[in-house]
């Protein structure tokens, strides 16, 4: 009592809270109350209130009629004497949204009777706080034709709320099923959730993130909305703190009154630690012109011409293929390309030598070509750009993380955006047709050609070799070229 009225002094106001839950069994209210007072609580932090008593009915109806609640007759009660029946003095009253008070002109006139009867109260719900001496009750939108408007602005209010509580329970928030988890969004799904665990820990071990996109593909589970990996949704889900039990709301990690993180009643994947230092390891490579094939940026006028595209067609140990990034690497007075070592996720028995690749597939490109395309054009990777950012959006929807409004004006903007570049590309085509490839291709800088090659080959497969033989077998090395390409010419 003494501490109340300190903080009264310091500005605090002392309030009541009231909360009521519906008798609904469709909306499965079951933590109505524990969701309600919650709520309260955080209303009456923001607005500098101190809740002193809090005012329960269970199972009722505010506008019934006949229907009396005990709680709210007593909180009327309290606000005409001006004390609690503890002899708190009360200031203000805070509940989620007025209609847990009122649903008719008449309760309303009789709470705002007992509410004014002594001056300066305060008042706030979760649309904020609300100054009813001066507000008249149809403002207030209880009559006539808004309150249709507010009705339903509440209802959104209330999905966000009850969105957020459960976030704060520590239960999955998403009405669709994330990827590594089964239907129930609980226990994990074995196969997906290895997926997962393994991405991370081949980040953690050096992998690149395409290295580790491509393990996705190759485990043949799809993203749950049946797409295609690409880097920019693995790495969404990677950085997603629900794999280690946490929850992201708005951006932030969802915390407890303890200030620290929430822990989900789903199953783990991976330890916090592990998260937190995937999380910051794929923060760190992020950069604004997004994520080229390799998941790194290198200087485009260094290293090898066909880093990013080479894969090795060994087979690792257990039969699979293989089917890692290659790297480049001297060897000699010229250079090799390799498979990584077992450790770093390849099978480590696959290499070839590099200047008879690197003219191979040089002569095969100019084929394509002269057959496609009259030459690259230079603003693939913004198309790729908006392609994975659609992409992206979808599965932030899938997930709940943004609203329909914010997915579908989003979603028109990429559309947009992706149009005008698939036009930009057509036109520019038509521009070029009269310069021939190879001529071009001379004047053409390391990272000019490897972009080029980007552009008509998706994947050169190196096979691995007989034991020993040194000599160049071009049946080895196994080009495969875009399909899309045709639509450029
Ligand atoms: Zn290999």
């Amino acid at each position: 009592m003494v501490e109340a009225q300190q903080l009264r002094e310091r500005g605090w106001r002392l309030v009541v809270v009231y909360c009521r839950i519906s008798f609904d069994v469709h909306r499965r209210d079951a933590h109505g109350v524990e969701d309600q007072t919650r709520h309260c609580n955080r209303i009456a932090a923001e607005n500098k209130m101190i809740v002193i008593h809090r005012f329960i009915d269970n199972g009722m109806s505010a506008s019934k009629a006949g229907v009396v609640r005990p709680d709210f007759e007593a909180m009327l009660a309290a606000l005409d004497k001006g004390a609690t029946s503890t002899g708190y003095p009360i200031d203000g009253v805070v509940c989620v949204a007025d209609d847990r008070l009122y649903r008719d002109e008449h309760t309303y006139q009789r709470f705002s009777r007992s509410f004014k009867a002594f001056p300066g109260r305060s008042y706030a719900d979760e649309l904020g706080p609300h100054d009813l001496y001066n507000e008249g009750s149809a403002q207030r939108g209880l009559m006539g034709a808004a309150a249709a408007q507010a009705e339903s602005k509440k209802q959104q209010q209330r999905a966000k709320l009850n969105h957020r509580a459960r976030a704060e329970r520590g239960e999955p928030v998403s009405s669709r099923r994330p990827f590594g988890w089964n239907s129930d969004k609980y226990t994990l799904h074995p196969g997906e959730s290895e997926v997962v665990r393994q991405g991370v820990q081949g980040l953690l071990a050096g992998k690149t993130l395409t290295a580790v996109t491509h393990e996705f593909t190759a485990s043949g589970f799809t993203s749950t909305l049946g797409n295609p990996w690409q880097s920019q949704t693995v790495k969404w889900v990677l950085r997603n703190p629900r794999i280690c039990g946490y929850r992201r709301l708005g951006g932030e990690l969802v915390v407890g009154a303890d200030g620290k993180p929430v822990v989900g009643q789903w199953e783990a994947i991976v330890s916090p630690d592990d998260w937190l230092a995937v999380a910051e390891l794929l923060d760190k490579k992020r950069h604004p012109g997004g994520w080229d094939r390799s998941g790194t940026r290198s200087s485009p006028n260094s290293g090898y011409l066909l880093t990013g595209l080479v894969r090795c067609g060994g087979l690792t140990p257990e039969g699979r293929i293989c089917g890692v990034q290659m790297h480049g690497a001297p060897a000699g007075n010229s250079y090799v390309y390799r498979c990584r070592t077992v450790t770093n996720g390849g099978c480590g028995r696959v290499s070839s030598q590099g200047p008879a690749v690197d003219d191979l597939i040089t002569e095969r490109a100019l084929g394509l070509l002269t057959l496609r395309s009259p030459a690259p054009w230079p603003d693939e990777h913004r198309l790729e750009t908006v392609r994975q950012r659609t992409s992206m959006l979808q599965e932030q929807w899938y997930a709940e993380e943004i609203d329909d409004t914010d997915y579908f004006s989003q979603l028109r903007c990429e559309e947009a955006q992706l149009k005008s570049l698939v036009k930009e590309r057509k036109s520019w085509a038509w521009k070029q047709s009269s310069a021939g490839p190879p001529e071009m291709w001379s004047g053409m800088t390391l990272g000019e050609r490897r972009e080029a090659l980007i552009r008509l080959i998706e994947v050169v497969a190196v096979l691995p070799g007989k034991k020993g033989s040194r000599t160049f077998d071009p049946a080895r090395i196994v080009i495969v070229p875009r399909q899309n390409e045709a639509s450029v010419a």
